[in-house]
């Protein structure tokens, strides 16, 4: 007999807490029921990448000067730059330049140390392929300028989810011409001189 009742307890007490698991996960599916939803509907709808996103490498072939920077700075020493010494003009003539995106870390120390800017980073993210060899971008397909979300009359560009404005759950109702959270670096560029201006005054009257 207690052992039937030890059991009958046992069994009840895992009613019990079977129902409160079921209880805490309903109250979270309710909770979101109550919110608008963010979902992105992609392809028709594309986020717009935030101003520092380091995406594809774009290649400016004229400018290269073969100097082998971007082999140097880059940690696996990625960028193939080809190229043959002209005895003539003592000068070193670009043949071919590549980047396999498919290895590519995306760390961006090609563009920041390349001495005359002739790579920079674009908001192009969308570079899935069936076979990684085609990530191998040669100098003409890195010159290729991306399609900026923006710009796509494909796509309806939406705010970024960490730009929306304060209390704004929803990217859908904020126009991608809104002014987004936070300063442009131009701007604190811009009070930071308005505050060394003020500043030099005050230490001119002290002298
Ligand atoms: S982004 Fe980084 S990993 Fe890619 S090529 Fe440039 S330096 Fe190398
Ligand atoms: S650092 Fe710039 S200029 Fe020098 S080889 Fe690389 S891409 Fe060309």
């Amino acid at each position: 007999m207690l052992n039937f009742l030890s059991k009958v307890g046992d069994y009840a007490k895992e009613t019990l807490q079977a129902a409160k698991y079921i209880g805490q996960g309903l109250s979270v599916t309710f909770d979101h029921m109550s919110r608008r939803p963010i979902t992105v509907q992609y392809p028709y709808e594309k986020l717009i990448p935030s101003e520092r996103f380091r995406g594809r490498i774009h290649f400016e072939f004229d400018k290269c000067i073969s100097c082998e920077v971007c082999v140097r700075v880059c940690p696996i020493n990625l960028p193939v730059v080809d190229w043959e010494f002209n005895k003539e003009t003592k000068k070193k003539n670009l043949k071919h330049y590549s980047i396999d995106f498919g290895v590519c870390i995306f760390c961006a120390n090609c563009v920041e140390y390349c001495p005359t800017n002739c790579l920079s980073v674009t908001e192009e993210y969308e570079l899935a392929a069936y076979d990684r060899h085609e990530l191998n971008f040669d100098n003409v397909a890195m010159g290729r300028l991306p399609y900026k979300v923006t710009d796509d009359p494909m796509v309806s560009p939406m705010r970024e989810l960490a730009y929306l404005p304060k209390g704004v759950v929803d990217p859908h109702v904020v126009p991608h011409t809104a002014p987004r959270a936070g300063k442009h670096p131009e701007d604190i560029l811009q009070e930071l001189e308005k505050q060394a201006e003020r500043q030099t005054p005050e230490a001119s009257s002290k002298n």
